[in-house]
């Protein structure tokens, strides 16, 4: 007791001085919440007046209301789907870590003609390889922080296909071997190789890159000039754009949907 007994009144005493410093941390605490609670507010549609999908009820109401519009996770969904998040590491364009635990989500009029793709491709033993699907919108400002040039980056200002839930960026793959097949650039190579009227390439190479093309676009995607890997659905604007993080999504799966 005798040694227990001097630090009972220090730690009495530094108890009471948390508990003073507690006071100032819970009056600190609630005015960031309050603060943070205005920017929230302010930001209201964010800073260039855009109106976004920030919750899971939103996102619910909109698939109520319109099928198409529901969020279809991949995994479980494409057959032989595989994914490289290369936004979940430094190695992007960025030199940032701009993803958190990602999945690969699209909106189910996307992920319904994807599925038409896969399925033609299991025929010729291949496989789709996903570079990115769903993009939060934060993360689309995030890049725009980073590198504001429209040549490399989705312009905040009107958000794109990706944070609409209708874009993604892929590749194929042998099934067999596991390796990509051959394609006229890397993922994100801004460069006029990527384009996809570039044929200073070897045969194999503009054979597989038309292969991708005609199965989306016969599925209903569209193809964009300059990035061999992205397709998107036509009439973005059908498709509300979305802010919801990958955290908020697999929360609001596990709620909503039975894996398969
Ligand atoms: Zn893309």
């Amino acid at each position: 007791m005798w040694i227990l007994k001097p630090s009972h009144t220090a730690c009495f005493n530094s108890f009471s001085a948390q508990l003073a410093a507690g006071r100032h941390f819970w009056q600190f605490a609630m005015l960031m919440f309050a603060l943070q609670w205005v920017a929230v507010a302010g930001q209201g549609q964010n800073p260039y007046g855009l109106s976004l999908t920030t919750t899971p009820e939103q996102l619910q109401l909109q698939a109520d209301s319109q099928p198409a519009l529901r969020l279809v996770a991949l995994e479980g969904y494409i057959p032989n789907l595989r994914t490289q998040w290369v936004y979940a590491g430094k190695h992007n364009f960025t030199g940032r870590v701009l993803y958190q635990r990602p999945a690969a989500y699209l909106r189910a009029a996307a992920a319904t003609r994807l599925l038409r793709v896969a399925d033609s491709l299991s025929k010729m033993g291949l496989g789709i390889w996903v570079f990115d699907a769903y993009r939060p919108y934060a993360v689309t400002l995030k890049m725009w922080e980073v590198v504001p040039d429209d040549r490399y980056a989705a312009n905040p200002a009107t958000g794109s296909g990706h944070n609409r839930g209708i874009a993604v960026d892929l590749t194929l793959y042998n099934l067999q071997t596991g390796q990509p097949l051959a394609m006229p650039t890397g993922f994100d190579s801004f460069s006029d190789t990527a384009h996809h009227d570039f044929d200073q390439l070897p045969s194999e190479v503009i054979k597989n890159r038309a292969l991708l093309k005609n199965l989306m676009e016969s599925a209903g995607f569209v193809a964009l000039p300059t990035e061999w890997w992205h397709y998107s659905l036509p009439q973005p604007k059908n498709y509300p754009l979305m802010d919801l993080s990958f955290k908020q999504l697999r929360h609001h799966w596990r709620r909503h949907h039975v894996r398969r």
